[in-house]
């Protein structure tokens, strides 16, 4: 997404925008966003600089950590942004920040339920569908 400041109104004004996260670049091997990013941007405008508050929104799958069962659930952030206005670079290009607030807020161990009892480590069963024989032995 792209701000041009010398377009941006006074009072401000509001764009809405979807992108694919292939553009982003994002995904990585527990995480990944698995459909349109939707992103809306209020921005607003002072003598010298541009706020932003953006708003991402986009359906994600993640991995257990613990049985590597998918997790489908939404990715939700809202965050505020603000640049100076650089009359010689008047297009601010806001990817590189989305990209940015996005990877932060990856989940770094995400559980399919908070009790997960994972696999086993002998045989690989996943535990939550019940036991296996290997304890029992
Ligand atoms: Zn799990
Ligand atoms: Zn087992």
């Amino acid at each position: 997404m792209k701000i041009d400041t010398r377009k941006i109104p006074d009072e401000g004004v509001t764009l809405v925008e979807e992108f694919s996260p292939a553009e982003l670049d994002l995904d990585t091997e527990i995480f990944k966003l698995s459909g349109l990013v939707k992103v809306k941007a209020i921005i607003s405008k002072s003598y010298d600089a541009i706020g932003v508050v953006l708003t991402l929104d986009a359906p994600m799958l993640s991995y257990c950590s613990r049985c590597l069962q998918e997790i489908g659930s939404r990715f939700n952030q809202q965050l505020e942004l603000h640049y100076a206005v650089d009359k010689l670079e008047p297009v601010i290009d806001l990817d590189p920040d989305i990209r940015e607030e996005i990877i932060l807020s990856y989940p770094i161990n995400p559980l399919c339920v908070v009790d997960c009892k994972g696999l086993c480590p002998k045989c690989g069963h996943n535990l939550n569908e019940g036991g296996c024989n290997c304890g029992s032995t």
